[in-house]
């Protein structure tokens, strides 16, 4: 199975790995609630999956994001 982890904000591709021999569940996804699975996970075929998360970039940029805003402010 193919899996292409794709940030969920900015749509960059993180990473993409082949899982062989093993499924979502396996994964780890079996503890995803099922409404939380559906929005996290876009599956193409039975051997291809996006897995959407949040990027490294995207991560530290919502953690600044009161900076941003501050900053905002202050130039305005
Ligand atoms: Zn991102």
């Amino acid at each position: 199975m193919r899996v292409h982890y794709r940030c969920k904000h900015c749509q960059s591709s993180i990473a993409q790995l082949n899982h062989d021999r093993l499924n979502l569940d396996q994964l780890g996804f079996k503890h995803v609630a099922p409404e939380q699975r559906n929005h996290m996970i876009k599956q193409h075929s039975v051997n291809d999956v996006e897995v959407f998360v949040i990027c490294e970039s995207c991560e530290s940029a919502l953690y600044k994001f009161p900076i941003y805003h501050e900053l905002d402010y202050f130039i305005h």
